[in-house]
């Protein structure tokens, strides 16, 4: 079990080279197609199988019932497109058993680490000393920055602190608000879109101390940006802490003209960004960035006999390497700026394909998406029986089937699948069910965009 066995290797890594030449990976089905009835008896008790029969069942029957995020057909919820070198570099990250809490363990991954943050940091226009770590996901990053937020108010004793959001913020913020033992201002937004303007209302009329404020850069659902200047201006002129959840649209900070659409960003307290959608990192990966990592190490740092030795580790010798330095002087634990302890060095795939295709590689990448989403905004205006709900600011485009309801979109979207064109699952827009269109893999094509929509004739 614990010697290296070259067979089963050559299994494993055989099938990872088939999975990764795949071009196009195919859609595949997902729970629907499958029939799950005996399929697993037996396989874990007390002997083992044959590990060529385990890697069988994985291959003929697990991995086809799951859809492909990754297949340039995949249209809902939030598309993913790792890039080969990331997914490569995954592997390397699995079989290093790397644990990335803490400086005195992992120094190497951690530098690297905070490279990669590094460029996010700069993409959103962050002062150099702000810092974070990588996490699960937006969910995770979105959670821990919040508990900054609220333990570094001052909140008088008793009252329970408020935290600012629209009605279009994701839902994992409303969890965090819940986990927290917060509760949520809701913020009534012109056209979907929380600015400044209403933010200032909604305070006005606050029942209690308000300690954070989130805005969202690139909605889910509909892909679109808050005026995030104006709603930094109102927080800070208030001293209430300005979270921007970039988990979606962060990626678009590496298009020049998308750029624009965040300006304020840079005032950010804390943010998110998921490099898992849309800067093509594998699962599970996230940033979590805060403004003055100082704050976040004082609230997230886990105090322990055991641990102490993370805290007085040696410094190396010469010039420490950049985000080597934490708070205080003390070494740069990841631990420190999340909820977590031992952590996966996630953020290391990334890493590795930026550093091998170079930013501009990203940008263009980007570019592809939000140029198709354009161009896919066009064809349903062009198409006789479909209309354009809003135009497109990132890669989401919802648009209408005249005259369908809820249950001909269900309809139309499992026949899509079956017929393996393309998973699109409608949402709802304004109480009205309507189709969405999310996009961000660089292989999506405004051919396909069009065979969708012919399916609705
Ligand atoms: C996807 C998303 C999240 C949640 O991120 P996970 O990585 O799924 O936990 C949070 N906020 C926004 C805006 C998102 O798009």
């Amino acid at each position: 079990m614990f010697v290296f066995d070259e067979r089963t290797a050559d299994l494993v890594l055989d099938y990872c080279r088939d999975r990764l030449a795949l071009d196009p990976v195919p859609l595949d089905y997902g729970g629907y197609a499958t029939d799950f009835t005996g399929l697993l008896d037996g396989m874990i008790g007390p002997g083992g199988n044959d590990p060529e029969k385990v890697l069988d069942v994985f291959t003929h029957s697990l991995a086809t019932a799951v859809v492909s995020i990754d297949s340039p057909r995949f249209l809902s919820f939030i598309p993913a497109a790792p890039t080969k070198a990331a997914l490569l570099f995954d592997m390397v990250v699995s079989c290093s058993s790397l644990n990335g809490t803490s400086w005195l363990l992992a120094a190497g991954v951690v530098a690297a680490e905070n490279q990669a943050l590094g460029v996010l940091r700069d993409l959103a226009g962050l002062p150099e000393e702000a810092g974070g770590t990588f996490v699960s996901g937006g969910s995770a990053a979105n959670l821990s920055a919040l508990l900054v937020a609220r333990d570094t108010a001052e909140v008088p004793p008793g009252a329970r602190p408020l935290i600012a959001v629209s009605g279009e913020a994701h839902s994992s913020v409303t969890k965090a608000v819940h986990i927290l033992g917060c509760d949520r201002l809701t913020v009534p937004t012109p056209d979907h879109r929380l600015t400044g303007q209403a933010l200032a209302a909604a305070l006005e009329r606050a029942p209690g101390p308000v300690v954070a404020v989130v805005a969202t850069g690139g909605t889910t659902n509909a892909g679109i940006v808050d005026d995030l200047a104006g709603v930094a201006e109102v927080a800070h002129a208030r001293g209430i802490w300005f979270h921007v959840d970039a988990a979606y649209g962060g990626g678009a900070l590496f298009s020049p003209s998308a750029r624009r659409r965040f300006a304020g960003i840079e005032e950010a307290d804390s943010m998110a960004i998921d490099p898992h959608k849309w800067l093509f990192a594998p699962y599970d990966c996230a940033a979590v960035l805060y403004r003055h990592p100082t704050l976040a190490k004082a609230v997230h740092t886990q105090d322990a006999a055991y641990l102490s030795a993370f805290r007085t580790a040696p410094r190396p010798p010469g010039q420490p390497p950049a985000g080597s330095a934490g708070g205080g002087g003390e070494p740069w634990n990841p631990t420190d700026y999340a909820f977590q302890l031992s952590r996966r060095p996630r953020g290391m795939p990334l890493w590795f394909s930026l550093a091998v295709h170079g930013t501009d590689a990203y940008r263009e990448a980007v570019d592809a998406a939000l140029a198709t989403a354009q161009r896919a905004a066009d064809l349903v205006r062009a198409t006789p029986h479909t209309e354009l709900v809003r135009q497109p600011e990132l890669s989401i485009v919802l648009f209408r089937r005249t005259g369908w309801d809820r249950a001909d979109y269900d309809a139309w979207s499992a026949t899509l699948l079956a017929d393996q064109v393309a998973l699109v699952v409608p949402t709802t827009w304004e109480g009205e069910p309507v189709a969405r269109l999310a996009m961000l893999h660089p292989h999506t094509t405004p051919d396909l965009v069009q065979q969708v929509l012919d399916t609705m004739a």
